[in-house]
């Protein structure tokens, strides 16, 4: 059984991380998605909320499953007995991103987690958290680029 974990931040969640989800889940028998604290940068969603919208998205699906990432994420893979880290690819600045980040992890894991890179379908490509809640903040509509489940806790938060 391979198990693969998906970290990042997701907040929120968009259908570009669904898309990359999607692919995932039908090359491994399960998907574990982290959601990854971040010290950086300070977040929309809390950690809690994040974990109930993806939760109730993913409710129905036996091999997709969320948790809370408070570990390194190589050591969050090794808890959930993943052989490898998913991430999804965009540009050329997400490339050298992940180029780097891959050995670190390499590194850190003694070579035990590989990452895998997968690219969004062409109309998810170029969706990212921050541009949906800069459309959310402009009072544009968003439901293109997010699930409804996920709009409707946006808007409510936005507060009108
Ligand atoms: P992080 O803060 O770790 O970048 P994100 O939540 O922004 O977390 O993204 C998690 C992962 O999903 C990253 O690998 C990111 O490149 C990827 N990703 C985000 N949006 C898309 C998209 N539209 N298409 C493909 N990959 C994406």
């Amino acid at each position: 059984m391979t198990k693969v974990l998906y970290p990042g931040s997701f907040d929120p969640i968009t259908k570009g991380h669904m898309n990359i989800i999607s692919q995932a889940s039908n090359l491994f028998d399960e998907v574990i998605i982290s959601i990854q604290q971040n010290q950086k940068k300070t977040s929309y969603l809390s950690i809690q909320e994040r974990l109930e919208l993806i939760n109730e998205l993913y409710k129905n699906y036996d091999n997709i499953k969320v948790v809370i990432g408070e570990l390194a994420t190589v050591d969050t893979a090794m808890l959930y007995k993943c052989k490898a880290i998913i991430r999804g690819l965009r540009s050329l600045t997400d490339f050298e991103y992940e180029v780097m980040i891959q050995q670190i992890n390499k590194d850190i894991s003694n070579n035990e987690i590989n990452t895998i890179c997968l690219f969004a379908d062409n109309k998810y490509q170029f969706i990212s958290s921050s541009m949906v809640k800069e459309l959310l903040y402009l009072n544009k509509d968003i439901s293109k680029y997010v699930d409804p489940i996920i709009e409707r806790k946006l808007i409510m938060k936005r507060g009108n």
